[in-house]
């Protein structure tokens, strides 16, 4: 389990620079995924190793800009349940009228946050920050968050250390493979998560002590070991109000990063929505393994299901590794297949290969189609070896790897995922460059 950090403050302070900061390490790592665009509001950052949530509540002070409620009410909410919540402000313009409801409305909510001020780029420090005192913040944090200045020492000084924060992640005392049930509300996650425990055969185990976040049900089918991930909340929902709040951003990215496998369901109905696409992107980038689920196939006609078809084959097409499975939670259909998928995906993600066998394909990629060359010198790659599982980590050492265009990155990772008959997971590749 991550920390989640919520940066919240008036739009222009910075909020999206210093989101930008937070998640670029991890971006490096990550090939690009053309066809999709990333939520910038959710990111995933990474300090020394500490893996960190970052949302950007830009919606909180949104009222003015229109929009929509449902958005604001996602941003406050995210601000309750984030573990570290930054209250950004401009060094510049000094104390704003908007600054001064916002730190009353984050006192109201009870919410502890830290005071950061940026922009503090060719300012006296002292001068900027005794402004902002009458804020009444206990702590305080000086940045300039487009010169990437103070961002580190303040990651630093917030995020536990490691041995802390092995105190914290509990998701690995979970048994078995760890399926995690996300999308929209209202897509039939809960219908989903009742369906998959209801199925002949499976044996659900005693619930062990919950989290604070997702529901974890561990549970047997045919002899293997699982963990349902359930975002949703179906076995804790007592009343009608929990059902109306029951979807969480916090929650769903939170069990993304737990599992090994995410089935990210879709309501055929619907269609394909840009909040699919941002969770998708969330699955990526978090390097899970992906199982989509086209829920609510049941009574569409023929015409209907030919469009969502379509849609999903145009649209998705760059995710072509990633089994799709049209399904009816509510009747059950196509439910049991899916546990194929989920297994070759766990398979995937945590296979094992040796590095002799990796560098073999390094090199028979490179034969057949030559990296470019840069400042008149060809791009060395030289061998490769496993960094890591879960996603499926591939580090390549080589020279001025740093040139590398994104279109041999995804070459080299579709070369890797046809030798290894990768399923379902996407590959992450990290370079090291002797030079
Ligand atoms: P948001 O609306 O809160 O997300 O703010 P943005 O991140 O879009 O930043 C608003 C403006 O402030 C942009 O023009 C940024 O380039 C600028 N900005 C952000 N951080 C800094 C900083 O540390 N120093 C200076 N001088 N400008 C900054
Ligand atoms: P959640 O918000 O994602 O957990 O969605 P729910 O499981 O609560 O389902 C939302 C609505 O869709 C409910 O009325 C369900 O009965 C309905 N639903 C869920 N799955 C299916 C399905 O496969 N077919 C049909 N026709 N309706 C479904």
């Amino acid at each position: 389990m991550n920390l989640v950090i919520a940066l919240v403050g008036r739009p222009n302070v910075g909020k999206s620079t210093l989101f930008n900061q937070m998640t670029r390490s991890r971006d490096a790592l990550v090939a690009d995924f053309p066809g999709l665009t990333r939520d910038r509001k959710y990111g995933e950052g990474n300090y020394e190793n500490q893996r960190f949530i970052v949302i950007d509540t830009g919606g909180l002070m949104g009222d003015e800009l229109g929009l929509d409620a449902a958005m604001a009410k996602q941003s406050l909410q995210a601000v309750e349940e984030a573990d570290i919540v930054l209250f950004i402000v401009d060094g510049r313009a000094g104390v704003m009228p908007g600054d001064q409801v916002l730190a009353d409305q984050l006192r109201r909510s009870g919410t502890q946050a830290h005071l950061v001020i940026n922009k503090t780029d060719g300012q006296d420090p002292n001068l900027v920050a005794s402004d902002f005192y009458a804020l009444g913040f206990q702590s305080q944090f000086r940045i300039a968050a487009s010169h990437n200045r103070g961002v580190r020492s303040m990651l630093e000084i917030l995020l536990p250390t490691p041995e802390e924060d092995a105190d914290i992640d509990g998701a690995h005392n979970h048994p078995g493979i760890r399926i995690g049930i996300v999308g929209r509300p209202n897509v039939g996650k809960s219908t989903l998560v009742n369906r998959m425990l209801g199925e002949e055969r499976v044996v659900v185990y005693d619930l062990p002590g919950t989290t604070r976040d997702s529901i974890y049900i561990p549970y047997e089918r045919l002899g293997q070991e699982y963990t349902l991930i359930d975002t949703a909340g179906v076995r804790r929902r007592k009343n009608v109000r929990e059902v109306v709040e029951k979807f969480s951003i916090i929650k769903t990215l939170q069990a993304i990063d737990d599992a090994h496998v995410v089935i990210l369901v879709i309501d055929a109905r619907e269609g394909l929505v840009d909040q699919d696409m941002h969770l998708m992107g969330f699955v990526l980038s978090a390097g899970r393994s992906l199982v989509i689920a086209i829920n609510k196939w049941d009574g569409m006609n023929g015409e209907d299901r030919d469009k969502v078809k379509e849609q999903i084959r145009r649209r998705l097409d760059f995710l072509d590794y990633a089994d799709k499975h049209y399904i009816s939670a509510l009747h059950g259909s196509g439910v049991g297949v899916m546990y194929q998928s989920v297994n070759a995906c766990y398979e995937s993600a945590m296979a094992k290969w040796p590095t002799n066998r990796l560098t073999t394909i390094l090199e028979d990629a490179i034969a057949q189609h030559q990296p470019p060359m840069v400042h008149g010198r060809r791009i060395k790659l030289r061998y490769a070896h496993q960094g890591g599982s879960n996603p499926p980590t591939v580090v390549v050492h080589g020279n001025q790897t740093d040139s590398l265009p994104g279109a041999y990155k995804r070459y080299l990772e579709n070369s890797f995922r046809k030798v290894l008959a990768v399923t379902g997971t996407p590959i992450r590749f990290e370079f090291r460059s002797s030079e």
